[in-house]
């Protein structure tokens, strides 16, 4: 049996509770994979005084993809290799309602669309500073009269490049095209008419090679009322770093929360897939996250591994868990704990 490599890095809080039920039913479908999990975080520490030791980037860039738990920092340090140390530029994170699924929305039925965040620049450069530090680079506000040295604040940097943009919205029109052939692209130019204008600017000019792709633009806050008004509309949305993240967080909201959120970090030459919720540490202990995120996230990475019929198979068995509503975890109503949801999911997908 030819075996194929996949890191798992568990995560901190109550990800690992969902991603170990979550590993074990994939292994239980895909024995081929070969699951290795490196050292990472405290542990890396105390074994190495490393966060992210060479052992760790060894095995990561030997390995053809990685299933990431969602981390509070303690991991942080292998998401930061995963995420720039790897440029996977492309955060992929799709809504799509299940009949079952706890939406907010009086008609949820037809629901499908991804948003796609850029995931390198922008606000998370993490470079931020004392407010009078712009006043002596001779700085001037576009917009407030009072002069910049006399803000006790603090700031932070916004950085869209040509590259940055080009990159994503293209990746975000050729998935358009493998589906309904609909791209919005969305920033606030107007306001940020530099920074979000060139993210504008880049769409458009991106749209000129795909004319077979219907193309339309809105102003950020615009997307937002739409968004929640008719979700329906949207196939895939292209978007900078900040809005995305905000913005795919409420998409969850919309049919049924974050703990249907999944999400692949892609970039030319890797990608990495984890859930688009956070480490739940409310819940850590109690071994009731929604594991749905997780698995969702892992069939991202089995299509991208070439294993679609894997996870079609874990799709249909979702979709049929979710309908039949037995066995549902506490956030969408149920009593059942994260491993139950996993069981059922499985069986499901041996009888398919
Ligand atoms: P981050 O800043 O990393 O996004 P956070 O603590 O702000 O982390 P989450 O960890 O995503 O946000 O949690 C927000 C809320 O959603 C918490 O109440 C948490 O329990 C809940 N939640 C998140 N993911 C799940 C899940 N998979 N199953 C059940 N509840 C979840």
């Amino acid at each position: 049996m030819n075996t194929r490599q996949v890191v798992v890095i568990p995560g901190d809080d109550a990800a690992p509770e969902a991603m170990a039920p979550v590993v074990s039913l994939i292994g239980s479908l895909v024995p081929e994979i070969d699951w290795q999990y490196p050292l990472v975080g405290e542990a890396a520490i105390e074994a190495t005084g490393h966060a992210l030791p060479d052992d760790t980037k060894t095995l990561i860039d030997s390995s053809e993809t990685t299933l990431f738990g969602s981390t509070s920092g303690k991991s942080g340090a292998a998401l930061f290799y995963l995420r720039w140390g790897k440029q996977t530029y492309a955060n992929v994170r799709p809504t799509r309602w299940f009949p079952g699924y706890k939406s907010s929305l009086a008609d949820p039925e037809g629901v499908d669309f991804i948003i796609v965040r850029e995931n390198l620049e922008d606000l998370y450069l993490g470079i931020e500073g004392d407010v009078p530090e712009l006043a002596e680079l001779g700085l001037k506000s576009r917009t407030s009269r009072r002069p910049l040295a006399e803000f006790d604040g603090r700031y932070a940097l916004k950085v869209i490049t040509d590259e940055g943009s080009r990159r994503v919205i293209t990746k975000a029109f050729e998935l358009a095209r493998t589906r309904r052939g609909k791209l919005t692209a969305t920033s606030k130019y107007n306001m940020l008419s530099y920074t979000d204008g060139l993210f504008r600017d880049v769409a458009i000019d991106v749209a000129r090679d795909f004319p077979d792709v219907e193309f339309e633009m809105f102003i950020v806050d615009d997307f937002a009322n739409r968004l929640c008004k008719r979700p329906q509309d949207f196939d895939v949305v292209v978007m900078p770093n900040l809005y995305g993240d905000i913005l795919s967080d409420a998409a969850a909201g919309l049919v049924g929360g974050l703990g249907m959120a999944a999400s692949g970090c892609y970039g030319d030459d890797y990608a990495y897939f984890e859930s688009a919720h956070g480490t739940a540490p409310d819940i850590a202990g109690q071994h009731v996250i929604n594991p749905t995120a997780t698995l969702l996230s892992a069939c991202m990475m089995l299509d991208y591994m070439g294993m679609n019929e894997v996870s079609t198979r874990i799709h249909g068995a979702i979709a049929e868990v979710y309908a039949e509503g037995r066995v549902l975890t506490p956030d969408q109503g149920g009593n059942a704990s994260t491993t139950d949801l996993c069981d059922a999911i499985l069986a499901r997908c041996q009888t398919r």
